[in-house]
């Protein structure tokens, strides 16, 4: 899927086919059925789903982080599943930003140290990349925490910071695996429309995965996974 512009392609996210099974002591347990979805460049889905549906699961293939038994993603024509191990955590590192439940933050550094986490692998940050991580910040309504540790903030504001560092890189692609599942009501919406005007601010793609319809709500789309199978609401 992609649209040619001159010599520039434009492309996106295709999840085409994924199946996924574990092995058990017993029968394999079947978690996802052929699913396939697409996405353009700046396009958002939410996946909703109760637990133990497999959204998780989905996020973690479509992340890479996790093989599917068939089926294959592509980010802008490209199958990460073809690269060897070290180009794979490359690729991983340079096109997707993650934003978990549990926010990952590293208790002993700074907020400011913990959103340019995802650029030491690259040797560390730039001047240009420590700017971005102060207008990401500021995006998010935390300049006046930079230097303050994970343990001095709310949980609304450690989410904050995990969305932030999520984009520090620029990825094309944005996965949230029940970003706000431990936050209160308000918090959460708070957080779910932040995610979604900063993804659609940096024209990244993102996908949500989530038991809240609220949240689900924010987002252009939605897909329900049940019974293994991904289909519209
Ligand atoms: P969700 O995120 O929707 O709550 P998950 O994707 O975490 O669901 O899990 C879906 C199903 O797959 C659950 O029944 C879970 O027990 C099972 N499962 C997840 N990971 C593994 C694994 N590594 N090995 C075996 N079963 C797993
Ligand atoms: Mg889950």
């Amino acid at each position: 899927m992609f649209v040619a512009v001159g010599l520039i392609i434009m492309s996106g996210l295709v999840v085409d086919g994924i199946s996924k099974e574990f092995l058990t002591r017993a029968e394999p347990l079947v978690v996802l059925r052929n699913a396939s979805f697409a996405l353009g460049p700046g396009e958002s889905v939410a996946i909703i789903g109760p637990s133990g549906s497999g959204k998780s699961t989905l996020l973690h293939v479509i992340g890479t982080l996790d093989h599917p038994t068939s089926g294959t993603v592509e980010v802008d024509d490209e199958n990460p599943f073809e690269l060897d191990e070290p180009s794979l955590a490359r690729f991983r590192n340079h096109n997707i930003g993650f934003v978990f439940q549990d926010h990952h933050l590293l208790p002993q550094l700074s907020v400011l140290e913990n959103v340019l986490v995802p650029t030491v692998a690259d040797g560390g940050p730039d001047n240009e990349t420590i700017e971005r991580a102060h207008s990401l910040l500021g995006q998010v309504g935390l300049s006046e925490r930079l230097q303050h540790r994970p343990a001095e903030l709310s949980g609304g504001e450690r989410q904050r910071v995990g969305v932030a560092r999520a984009l520090i890189r620029q990825p094309k692609l944005v996965l949230a695996d029940e970003p706000t599942g431990n936050l209160d009501h308000s918090n959460a919406m708070a957080i779910g429309k932040l995610l979604v005007d900063l993804q659609k601010h940096e024209n990244a793609m993102l996908v949500l995965v989530t038991h809240s319809a609220d949240l689900a709500s924010l987002i252009e789309r939605q897909l329900q996974l049940a019974d293994g199978i991904l289909r519209p609401c």
